[in-house]
């Protein structure tokens, strides 16, 4: 299995772009807005803010992954 299979994505440019965005957030170039529902050490790891560019990376990759516990606020 390679890592496009166990990230979901229908086909390369899609797993490409869903690495891209969580890049991003992991190198800081997206930031959470941390308005209350970004995970964070309080809340935990499973908060979304729907309004949030960093959020919306890790519900797509959510999704991409099959993840059904993450609550989106
Ligand atoms: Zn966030």
């Amino acid at each position: 299995m390679t890592l496009i299979d166990d990230l979901g994505a229908h086909n390369f440019d899609d797993a490409a772009d869903l690495i891209g965005q969580l890049a991003d957030v992991a190198a800081g170039r997206v930031r959470h807005i941390y308005r209350g529902a970004c995970p964070d050490d309080l809340e935990g790891d499973k908060l979304r803010d729907a309004d949030c560019p960093a959020c919306r990376a890790l519900i797509a990759a959510d999704q991409a992954m099959g993840v059904t516990d993450a609550k989106i606020l």
